[in-house]
């Protein structure tokens, strides 16, 4: 057959699970925790199976779920979303993206995003018969550059998607970002897709600058979060997609027929625990401080060289003082041969730069976990 998806093979993330599974490696490569879910989520949880919350949710998603994150937001952002109009629960952050692109952008339009970016981005977008139009991000700092964004926008621009903190690199937007962000778009039809799955992952005393924050931005974006990153479950693939009404109207026109609805019972259990619970999120960027800091001073003991982390839980590393090989040989070569398994960037990239060298860690790990990746790392 002749394929959608013609550059579209495995996914990275699945390719080095699977090599590191195969040959034993400290597996720092897939983004995901490899500690428990909050006991209380977990109880909850059963809870709301043996209350019988087992059939299908609402459409839209569980109301004191959509409720929940209404007061959430308000509370963090200072603007209260319409639980009714404005949220929309979904299967992940992975299926919000997909059903924003799908419900505005046409098919001959484009849409923006910044390289290095997240690898579901693309085929959504191709999927929709649309382009992806990739703007370079600094290859030092992870910035973006607004006047090549600027440079970008053509009249069949449909959509500029943002992330911050951002995948790989844990760069943040700051409010400057933001005020540009908006500049760029007043005055133009153009819809912002605002990812966000790592909102209360930020250190260093920053602040998440959220769209929601702007009136300017929320007014035309969808923002999207995932309770996969916040509540260590990144199994259970539960997140929500915030905009205005007309939007989330397209929206959920994609959403009811892409899976209907979402996990019931895992809602109820979230329901609570946003409400009962806020230290959890409040404290999540504390308690991922903690874990940089301590695998950051231990990768000083390596030839690793790494690079900042203002949010998110990826560390960058260089490693041009081990090996010349490019990214994805040498992260082949770090499974294979020294039994620890890295991300290459890449993947993330329409063309990346040339003779980047820099791979990604996942230090959302046990302390016992980083030990021993950094033993092997320590030998290289
Ligand atoms: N966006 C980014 C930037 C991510 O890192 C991820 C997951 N790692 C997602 C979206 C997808 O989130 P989910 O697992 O909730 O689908
Ligand atoms: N988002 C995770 C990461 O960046 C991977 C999710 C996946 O495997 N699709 O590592």
């Amino acid at each position: 057959i002749e394929t959608k998806l013609p550059k579209v093979g495995t996914t990275i993330f699945t390719v080095m699970s699977q090599l590191a599974a195969e040959h034993g490696a400290v597996n720092l490569g897939q983004g995901f925790p490899d500690f428990p879910v909050p006991g209380r989520l977990v109880e909850s949880l059963e809870r709301a199976m043996r209350a019988g919350h087992n059939q299908y949710a609402m459409m839209t998603g569980v109301p004191a779920l959509r409720q929940a994150i209404a007061e959430k937001t308000e509370r963090v952002y200072g603007w209260k979303p319409n639980a009714d109009s404005e949220i929309t629960v979904t299967s992940g952050a992975t299926e919000a993206i997909f059903d924003a692109i799908h419900a505005v952008v046409h098919a001959g339009e484009e849409v923006i995003v910044l390289d290095p970016c997240y690898d579901c981005y693309e085929p959504a977008i191709d999927l929709a018969g649309a382009k992806a139009v990739h703007v370079a991000l600094d290859p030092a700092t992870f910035a973006p550059d607004w006047n090549a964004v600027r440079a970008a926008i053509t009249p069949k621009t449909r959509m500029l998607m943002i992330n911050s903190p951002h995948n790989p690199s844990g760069a943040m937007l700051s409010d400057a970002d933001m005020r540009e962000v908006a500049a760029i778009l007043d005055g133009t039809d153009i819809i912002l897709l605002s990812d966000e799955v790592y909102e209360h992952i930020v250190f260093d005393g920053a602040r998440h600058e959220s769209a929601l924050r702007y009136p300017e931005l929320r007014e035309r974006a969808f923002v999207i979060s995932s309770f996969g990153k916040t509540y260590h479950c990144t199994g259970w693939k539960v997140g929500y997609c915030i905009a205005p009404p007309a939007l989330s109207a397209e929206f959920r026109k994609v959403h009811q027929y892409n899976v209907f609805c979402t996990f019931n019972p895992a809602q109820h259990a979230f329901a609570e625990m946003i409400r009962d619970e806020p230290e959890h999120y409040e404290q999540l960027g504390a308690f991922y401080e903690a874990k940089r800091d301590r695998f950051r001073e231990q990768l000083l003991t390596t030839k690793l060289k790494p690079l900042p982390v203002p949010g998110g839980y990826f560390q960058l590393v260089d490693y041009s003082a081990v090996s010349d090989l490019d990214d994805v040989e040498f992260c082949r070569w770090l499974t294979v041969e020294k039994g620890v398994t890295a991300i290459p960037l890449s993947p993330f990239y329409e063309t990346p730069p040339a003779g980047q060298r820099l791979v990604r860690l996942c230090f959302a790990k046990n302390e016992a976990t980083l030990d021993a990746a950094i033993e092997r790392l320590q030998k290289l």
